[in-house]
């Protein structure tokens, strides 16, 4: 090999366009993280970009995807049975190699590299790859390569090869296959368990394609790829005989053409994936077989995807003028991911939003709390998308319920980590690659998950109205889990105050206390506030409801007046701790932790952003000090207004003042690492109008997590979906002030100096309108095609707005 790419991982530095991604040069040391960022999805399955005649090793890492289809696997480890669920790494459709004559197979590895530039087109959810390689004969070949994963059709993808012999003539063979001889082996601190996850891998030839079935181990899904190949030369198809090449577990077509120098063969390679959790089919296999049949060529297919994704980019649209080209690269970059793992291809699916995106095997493809950063920003686009995936929350019901009851409580517990069928998937042991030792992890008592679902659900509705949605399944769901947070909180006489103990905040440095016999902490601020925060929710559903369905529901779940005289009881009483000085105490004991030394450990650490790591390494815990991964009490501040919070401090007969949100964010800004790329979200928010100039430097890092790879190697095993919908959130609520309540629409715009103006459409109860902020000049229009007025609320105002009106005002 021997074109150097630039030394960082950024994307090549001229010319920045800010919808393309380019790479420049081949790098073997980032190329998993140039496959996390270029992986193609469209709601249904996603690959990851990696070269199409790469096999998983050091370097490369084919993945694919498809949402919610999840297997587990058993493992003895440190002691115990491990029973793991992950998404599922299904056979890899990308397979395309060549040979000239009978030289050996085209390895980027082994031949020399004259040029190689790698892009993703962001407008057109396309990869491209084009290289030039010279081979030990001295043969130049060029290769161009681009493919898509349709987002019109949720089942279709396709890889174009262009090859021309720059030089030479000869005989080109080219072997089209898919490969089931895949694991999941993308994520090295995983490599102890089992994650053999395919069985009865299949391959048959059928009627001009190939195809390949496999089965999951134990979830017991089916799943077949179909894929067919087509040669064109000069522009016109040819058929040379197409050999069916037949290894355990991989199946191929191999052509050969005799070329001559300078003319370009074009291999246009089509597939279809079903599997047996597809709606509206017989079987896999038949359905894979006959769409593969019935397709266009790969042009058509690629023009209908295209199009599809013309009609999201309206949807999504945000443009943002004034810091440069970077800042909307990685904005497209992070809408454009978050569109790959849920789209309207995602809807009545039953799956909720993995963490990590369809892009990598980190957390095993669960779904956590990490939909608190997506969905506010999904529901002012799509809110359908959103409906469908609370609905995922919805059918695991059952499940939370259940885990309540197990855990002694009453009403449902949902887990912390989420997958097939709702129970908990968090991890009872994780390993500390730094020490090698296998730790007790105690991550499930995050239960503050509940009041994430809850506050979704309460999202969604207040964007949209949607009482059907919300008397049918989002009242249920909020009504259970008020009766949880009632039953997890014990009244304790001497104080006159409810406590919740046995918990972890957001905060994963802190899992209890040192010296304690279990794991878990006291009155943790965040989750006691956001319990009264859902407990006044539920309240709101008497009045809320309407009849006949609260009584059905009330009936349903035996809730009598006596129960919400608890709630109301509970949400009047709950225990919040202080500082001294008024701080508000991440939980009970906090205050008397040690300070770290801060210092000392940036001195001798390039990244302490996972001084959990560091610590225990050293025989030491983060238990013991003031320091946290990422933004716990700041959470409060970033979902709630100061009204809001105000008013929860008041009903619980707590001081709140102008000060205290200050006060509390300048304590932990301090004792932060940001070992979580939440927590800088999260920040850039709270201090946007107190300390703009922090809030963009919090931001522009938080552009940069994925892109630059800011956690050293983390975005190559999935990329952060959370601070990706976060980022864009940041400019969209944030920076406009949108607050939805009480059937209004808030804005109350503020740009950072670095933005001169922000343009973008939304959809707020069905109506859509275009925001802007220019020029000192906020603009609101109402588009033509809404139906009847709708109540903005714009400097302390609020008026009713029709179709076609606009509003402005002078900032
Ligand atoms: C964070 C959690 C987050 C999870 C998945 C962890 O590192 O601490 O808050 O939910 O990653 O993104």
């Amino acid at each position: 090999m021997s074109v150097q790419p630039d030394d960082s991982t950024s994307p090549a530095p001229e010319e920045v366009d800010e919808w393309i991604l380019r790479y420049d040069g081949f790098d073997p040391s980032s190329e998993s993280l140039r496959e996390a960022l270029c992986t193609l999805g469209n709601g249904h399955f996603a690959t990851r970009g990696a070269a199409p005649e790469a096999t998983a090793d050091r370097v490369h890492y084919p993945g694919t995807y498809v949402a919610g289809l999840y297997n587990r696997r058993v493992t003895p480890i440190a002691g115990r049975t491990v029973e793991n669920e992950s998404i599922v790494n299904v056979p890899n459709w990308l397979p395309l190699n060549f040979q000239i004559d009978d030289g050996p197979w085209f390895d980027v590895g082994d031949v020399e590299l004259l040029d190689y530039r790698q892009e993703l087109d962001l407008r057109r959810a396309i990869v491209t790859r084009s290289l030039r390689l010279q081979d030990a004969a001295g043969r130049v070949t060029r290769v161009d390569q681009r493919r898509f994963v349709s987002m019109s059709d949720p089942h279709r993808a396709g890889l174009e090869t262009l090859l021309c012999a720059e030089n030479w003539s000869g005989r080109l063979t080219v072997r089209s296959g898919i490969d089931g001889r895949v694991s999941n082996g993308g994520v090295a601190r995983y490599r102890q368990f089992d994650e053999n996850h395919l069985v009865d891998v299949n391959t048959r030839a059928v009627s001009g394609a190939i195809a390949l079935t496999a089965r999951t181990s134990q979830s017991d899904v089916s799943i077949a790829e179909v894929a067919t190949t087509r040669v064109v030369r000069a522009g016109t198809p040819v058929h040379p005989p197409l050999r069916v090449i037949e290894e355990p577990g991989f199946i191929a077509h191999e052509l050969s053409i005799d070329v001559t120098s300078l003319e370009t063969i074009t291999i246009e390679k089509t597939v279809s994936l079903f599997t047996s959790k597809d709606r509206s089919i017989s079987d896999p296999l038949t359905e894979a077989c006959s769409w593969n049949g019935r397709q266009g060529t790969f042009t058509s297919l690629l023009d209908a995807h295209i199009g599809e994704w013309d009609d999201l980019w309206k949807r999504f649209s945000l443009e943002v003028e004034g810091d440069g080209e970077e800042t909307r690269l990685a904005l497209h970059l992070h809408i454009f991911h978050l569109l790959q793992t849920t789209s309207r291809n995602t809807v009545d699916l039953d799956v909720g939003v993995p963490a990590r995106g369809l892009h990598g095997e980190a957390y095993r493809g669960h779904i956590f709390w990490d939909e608190l950063f997506i969905f506010p920003y999904l529901n002012l686009h799509l809110p359908e998308l959103v409906r469908s995936l609370l609905l995922y929350r919805y059918r695991r019901l059952p499940e939370a319920r259940w885990a309540a009851h197990e855990a002694g409580f009453r009403g449902a517990m949902y887990p912390w980590q989420s997958g097939s069928n709702g129970r908990e998937e968090a991890q009872v042991v994780h390993l500390n690659p730094l020490s090698g030792r296998w730790l007790p992890d105690a991550s499930h008592l995050q239960r503050h998950i509940n009041a994430a679902i809850a506050y979704n659900v309460w999202q969604y509705y207040q964007v949209t109205a949607d009482i059907e949605f919300m008397a049918n399944y989002g009242a249920e769901m909020i009504l259970e889990v008020c009766r949880f947070w009632a039953s997890i909180a014990r009244f304790d006489p001497a104080l006159d105050r409810y406590e919740i103990v046995g918990v972890m905040g957001p905060d994963e440095y802190h899992d209890g206390y040192v010296g304690a016999a279990e794991p878990g902490l006291a009155n943790n601020a965040y989750t006691n506030v956001m319990a009264v925060w859902v407990l006044c929710r539920g309240l709101d559903m008497v009045d809320l409801l309407p009849e006949p369905r609260r009584s059905e529901l009330f009936g349903r779940l035996s809730l009598d007046e006596a129960e919400i005289a608890h709630w109301d009881d509970v949400s009047r009483k709950m225990r919040i701790v202080f500082h001294e000085d008024g701080v508000i105490s991440q939980f009970e004991g906090y205050e008397e932790l040690a300070e770290l030394d801060w210092d000392s450990y940036r001195d001798r650490y390039p990244d302490i952003s996972r001084l959990d790591r560091l610590l225990e390494e050293e025989g030491d815990t983060p238990n013991a000090y003031k320091a946290s991964k990422q933004a716990d009490v700041l959470m409060l501040f970033y979902l709630l207004s100061a009204d809001a919070l105000s008013s929860i401090f008041e009903r619980l007969g707590y001081p709140f003042d102008s000060e205290t949100i200050p006060r509390s964010i300048g304590y932990y800004l301090q004792r932060t690492s940001h070992g979580s790329t939440l927590s800088r979200v999260v920040h850039s928010w709270v201090l946007a109008r107190s300390d703009r100039q922090r809030s963009w430097e919090f931001f522009e890092d938080a552009l940069r997590s994925d892109l630059d790879d800011i956690q050293g190697g983390t975005t190559g095993e999935g990329v952060h979906l959370g601070a990706m919908a976060g980022t864009v959130d940041v400019v969209q609520r944030c920076y406009l002030g949108i607050v939805t309540r009480d059937d209004v629409i808030w804005f109350d715009p503020l740009l950072p100096t670095e933005v001169r103006s922000l343009s973008l459409d939304i959809c707020y109860r069905r109506r859509w309108m275009n925001v802007t902020v220019a020029d000192g000049q906020f603009t609101l229009d109402i588009s033509d095609s809404g139906e009847g007025a709708v109540r903005v609320g714009l400097d302390g105002e609020v008026v009713e707005l029709s179709p076609g009106d606009r509003r402005q005002l002078t900032l």
